[in-house]
């Protein structure tokens, strides 16, 4: 078979992506931030560090604004959306967290140094806390949050282009605060205006004179993206010439009131962040994100312990040798905060005290991997999450599979969907099933994709006069749910005014078996699927994403490359049924247990009858345990006497009656030790127990109860 590729340019599928070489830069920055506050040349040549760190390297911080903004602005700016604005929030929560913590931490040292003490007045103390930071390079992060809030509130008012304009004019004004106060200086008028400024703040580098700016640069190139730039590396040559120039001028001719602001900086940052956007490092260092922060925060500890050690160790007064000695240090004690306390957090694995389920991350991202793997280049996995994602918890899941990369997700409702959205998840949320209309506003404010399925629904949608994206749902051969796939049908759909059409999809009937009929089934579906969009092409529809497997589908048409696979029960670890061939095929493992407490245990003597009805009689004495989960909670009374057992170490525990609402009973009469309280394993081989249920694993999962506690490992 073959599948015809999309040729012609117009159909667009867009995805974001991380930008590598932004991110590998941050270890860059971080090494200069030390480098701004050790002078590494000092010892050699003092102009060396006014060329070099103290005017290039003032890039280093402004860079981090600018990533900042490329990632959390920028999307903000593109569409202030429910998701975006959470992602905000969330960042502004985590700054003060994480300020507030580094402020206990160098409390010690900036009460040594005098920057802060009991006996300050509060405005003194306001002003350190707000704008200077307790130590002299906390200020960043007091910048970046009120950055970020001055720069919310004026894309709330005014295109960017606007925004950046008026940024632009603080930056100028900061300034005239920093290295060219010298000027300020000149005109007596002006200088009481800064000498006001100075009431409020030491320096004009703040998050109202500095960071909004660069924040918004970073943002510009966010939307930017993609696009190219003419002459870019001849341009930031000359930005940094021109910085070096500007620094070295600066630094000769006038006194400076501080060092960190110059006419150049911004340009030399925004074209050095464009070169980084389109570096592709061939080498990736993973955790460059975290270190890059704990450099920034625990340098200054590993200034002071080289400066202590050069006292006593005379051959360590060397400015070089104390730079590289002082990002040494700092890099071991960042190993602290990344790689070990994070070990302390993780928690026991708790006890199950009547009956749960343990949900294993690890599994889940070792099963995410394993499925990426099958699939071709450039088709992305979407995770199908719905039904709480197949009884696993969506929002853990969900959260643990978009750290791994997942960036879209698919439910079944609305519900769902929303609760996904307030759990902070970012990604693209396609919602599979039916909306009331009434609840397009809902679909929109929560970002979603609603999935439209036939001419009706279609206007009924757009009669509420909401702008919704959706995904167009096409029946070709299942028979569920779905527009026919006829041109004609489809076309108005297109033309509606509140629609935005950004993707086409179908789901395959039987592509769960190979024999000839599922297979010539499934050919014929595909067949019309891709036939459709041909027409559609020519039609001039740009139709976006399209998907077509699932699972199954994925396995078992590898040869088939859509933009995305909606894959749902193998991300969870198991076959739908059991299936040896498939087993060997799929790297995957269960990520779901179901454990339940022993909570009774009798002997019955021979001829007894055992839980409800007169069908199991006891053939000779027998121990009997009562185990604490029943059919409310999700495990069917289908199972019953049907050879299904349970497990306890290696011990299998033939279950026995009917099971019951809240409890089951098994047989414990060839099993010589186990005590009250003792956890057992219900459902050990999910895809053996849904098959003697006469079900698949995917109802069985997502059917289990409510009630079951919930106990998640990473
Ligand atoms: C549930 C569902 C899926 C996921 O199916 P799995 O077999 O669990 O991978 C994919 N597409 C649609 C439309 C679904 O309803």
């Amino acid at each position: 078979m073959t599948r015809r590729l999309k040729q012609k340019k117009m159909i667009s599928c867009p995805h974001m992506q991380r930008a590598n070489g932004v991110d590998q830069f941050r270890l860059t920055a971080a090494v200069m931030v030390i480098a701004i506050h050790t002078f590494p040349f000092a010892s050699f040549n003092g102009f060396l560090d006014q060329v070099i760190t103290l005017s290039i390297f003032r890039v280093a911080v402004p860079f981090f604004f600018m990533v900042t903004g490329y990632y959390l602005i920028g999307p903000y700016a593109e569409k202030p959306s429910y998701p975006k604005s959470w992602k905000i929030n969330r960042f502004l929560l985590s700054m003060l967290k994480l300020y507030l913590l580094i402020c206990i931490l160098y409390l010690p040292v900036s009460i040594y140094t005098g920057t802060v003490s009991f006996s300050m007045p509060l405005m003194e103390l306001a002003k350190v806390i707000i704008f200077d930071g307790v130590l002299y390079h906390l200020w960043y992060f007091p910048a970046v949050i009120l950055g970020v809030v001055i720069c919310r509130f004026l894309l709330q008012k005014a295109p960017i282009s606007l925004v950046l304009l008026g940024t632009s004019v603080l930056y100028l004004i900061g300034l005239g605060g920093d290295s060219y106060y010298y000027f300020i200086e000149l005109f007596s008028g002006i200088k009481v205006i800064y000498q006001l400024f100075f009431q409020l703040f030491d320096y004009t580098r703040n998050g109202l004179f500095f960071s909004p700016l660069f924040l918004i640069l970073g943002a510009k190139l966010y939307l930017k993206r993609g696009q190219q730039t003419k002459l870019l590396h001849a341009k930031m040559g000359f930005a940094f010439l021109g910085l070096a120039l500007e620094g070295t001028l600066l630094h000769a001719y006038t006194m400076m009131r501080h060092d960190s602001l110059y006419f150049t900086l911004p340009f030399v940052s925004y074209y050095l962040f464009q070169f980084l956007l389109k570096w592709q490092p061939k080498y990736r260092f993973f955790k460059a994100k975290e270190y890059s922060l704990w450099l920034y925060i625990l340098h200054p500890f590993s200034i002071m312990g080289v400066y202590f050690l050069a006292k006593l160790l005379p051959f360590l007064e060397n400015s070089l040798l104390q730079f590289f000695l002082t990002v040494l240090f700092t890099l071991v004690l960042s190993v602290i905060p990344i790689e070990v306390l994070p070990r302390f957090k993780k928690k026991k694995r708790q006890k199950i005290r009547r009956a749960g389920k343990e949900i294993d991350l690890a599994a889940l991202r070792g099963n995410y991997h394993s499925i990426k793997e099958l699939l071709p280049e450039k088709t992305k996995l979407m995770a199908v999450v719905k039904a709480d994602a197949y009884g696993h918890g969506a929002e853990a899941c969900s959260r643990q599979l978009e750290r791994e990369g997942v960036s879209f997700f698919a439910v079944a409702v609305l519900e769902e969907a929303i609760r996904l959205r307030k759990s902070g998840i970012q990604g693209e949320i396609l919602i599979l099933g039916y909306t009331s209309p009434e609840d397009s506003d809902q679909i929109a404010h929560y970002e979603l994709i609603q999935s439209i399925f036939s001419r009706e629904y279609a206007e009924a949608l757009n009669r509420r006069k909401v702008r919704l994206r959706c995904h167009l749902k096409i029946d070709t051969g299942m028979h569920r749910l779905g527009f026919t796939p006829d041109v004609q049908e489809i076309l108005p759909v297109y033309r509606m005014a509140y629609l935005d059409c950004e993707g086409i999809y179908s789901h395959l009937g039987s592509s769960d078996t190979l024999s000839a009929e599922g297979r010539g089934r499934t050919e014929q579906q595909i067949t019309v699927f891709d036939e459709l969009l041909g027409r559609l092409e020519e039609a001039s529809i740009n139709y976006g994403c399209t998907h077509l497997q699932s699972s199954y589908g994925v396995v078992n048409y590898p040869e088939l490359s859509y933009d995305y696979a909606r894959v749902g029960i193998f991300l969870y670890g198991v076959l739908s049924q059991p299936d040896k061939v498939l087993e060997t095929k799929l790297r995957i493992r269960p990520v779901l247990s179901v454990k339940a407490v022993l909570v009774s245990q009798r002997t019955v003597q021979a001829g007894e009858y055992i839980g409800y009805g007169t069908a199991n009689k006891t053939d000779r004495n027998r121990k009997i345990g009562t185990v604490a989960i029943g059919y409310a909670d999700g495990i069917p009374r289908q199972l019953s006497n049907t050879g299904y057992s349970l497990r306890y170490k290696d011990f299998s525990l033939p279950q026995i009656g009917l099971i019951c609402m809240d409890m089951l009973l098994v047989d414990l009469t060839d099993v010589p030790e186990i005590t009250l309280g003792a956890e057992i394993e219900i459902m050990e081989n999910c895809e053996d127990a849904a098959a003697k249920g006469a079900t698949i694993t995917n109802e069985l999962l997502s059917r289990l109860g409510g009630r079951l506690e919930n106990k998640t490992s990473c």
